[in-house]
């Protein structure tokens, strides 16, 4: 069931790589991955999940002797209740969007980008936005539930009305293993197709190759998004060596249920602000990365109300994970790895960031 392997792996940045050897498994349905689990548990093994790999603080690449389940055989969709499709933790959140379209469906939120990139599960464990966040909020605004299995076995639905519902947006694989999740449909415009109640099936996947682009991107109040974006733009600038950027973005995130306590404290609206940029000729030169990275950082600590998107970005060796949540937050977080991964066997060593660089 488990396949042993050394071969290197790295997230999508490349500069994080696996190191050692890791067992791999692939389970192509629930049964095959409730069989694994138990193995994984009799032998106490420690587990990391990945999905499709598009994160780059490298929470998503094995440690020496973790099993890595790899979720994309976990893809199967079941419309069971009006408005909601419920859909395979693997499949990505473009491919779900194309199945929903010749049914006359779309998705609230999905990445932006038009292309298969995150997972439903990746995208939960990020928090996630895209292009129509500005009418829909964050992700987490359209999920209605989400199906977890813990490392000791236990299997919950976690509905909106769940304490932890809310802590499961952005937890970066920490807490359990996202098996599945609903999620809000609605019409396409102008469409009157009849809701395909009943209907199930596997989410066809779908590639693409995407070119390598780093970002840079904090979750500030709606007040100061404009003053926020020019100064990052500005950091942008100071360091335009670095890369071929493009233009900076804002994604407007109104407020509506609630915000992820590892996206942002406030329960407000806010804008997601950010810079980005390709490799220019011959590659990224990490030295001039980190050297921006060190300016916004710093820019992060003088404004104690902006947070990072530190669940998708490209983090360095010395990242302090508690530093950045809050010590009230980071504990409560604690609280629940302590309640739902006891055993501390679930992607150990909280974001601990593997030292090795990657030689690509
Ligand atoms: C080209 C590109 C475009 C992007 N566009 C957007 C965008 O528009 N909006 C946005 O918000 N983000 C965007 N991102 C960031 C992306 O959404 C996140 O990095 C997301 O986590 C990637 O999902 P993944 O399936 O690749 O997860 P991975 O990178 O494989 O894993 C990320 C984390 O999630 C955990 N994880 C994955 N699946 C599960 C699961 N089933 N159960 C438990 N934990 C799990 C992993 O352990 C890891 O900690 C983009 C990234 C790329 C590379």
């Amino acid at each position: 069931m488990f396949e042993p392997t050394s071969r290197p792996m790295t997230d999508y940045g490349g500069f994080h790589q696996s190191n050692g050897i890791y067992w791999r498994f692939v389970p192509q349905d629930v049964g095959t991955l409730w069989a694994g689990l138990s193995e994984v548990k009799a032998r106490g093994m420690a587990v990391r999940v990945r999905g499709a790999g598009h994160s780059m603080n490298g929470s998503s690449i094995p440690r020496s002797g973790e099993v890595l389940i790899e979720t994309r055989g976990l893809d199967s969709y079941v419309f069971t209740r009006p408005g909601t499709i419920t859909v395979g933790a693997g499949a990505t959140m473009w491919d779900v969007q194309r199945l929903l379209e010749p049914l006359g469906y779309e998705l609230l939120v999905l990445n932006d980008g038009n292309a298969p990139a995150s997972t439903v599960g990746g995208y939960v464990s990020a928090g996630g936005f895209g292009a129509e966040s500005w009418r829909h909020g964050g992700f987490w605004e359209s999920v209605e539930s989400i199906d977890i299995v813990t490392l000791e076995g236990a299997v919950r639905t976690v509905a909106r009305a769940d304490p932890l519902f809310s802590w499961l947006f952005g937890s970066m694989g920490q807490l359990c293993i996202i098996v599945s999740a609903t999620l809000a449909v609605r019409p396409r415009a102008g469409g009157d197709a009849t809701f395909p109640l009943g209907k199930r099936g596997r989410v066809p996947a779908s590639r693409h190759t995407w070119e390598k682009t780093i970002w840079f991107s904090a979750f500030v109040p709606r007040p100061v998004w404009g003053e926020a974006r020019r100064a990052l733009a500005a950091i942008g600038e100071r360091h335009g060596h670095m890369w071929q950027a493009r233009p900076a973005y804002a994604y407007s995130l109104p407020f509506g249920r609630f915000t992820p306590p590892l996206i942002h404290p406030a329960q407000q609206d806010l804008v997601a602000v950010g810079i980005w940029g390709e490799a220019p000729e011959g590659g990224f030169d990490h030295a001039a990365v980190r050297a921006l990275d060190a300016d916004f950082t710093l820019w992060l600590r003088a404004h104690p109300d902006f947070r990072r998107y530190a669940q998708t970005e490209l983090l360095y060796p010395g990242f302090d994970i508690a530093a950045h949540f809050g010590p009230e937050c980071f504990a409560r977080f604690r609280e629940w790895k302590n309640q739902l991964d006891p055993s501390g066997r679930l992607a150990p060593g909280l974001l601990d960031l593997p030292a090795q660089r990657a030689s690509a």
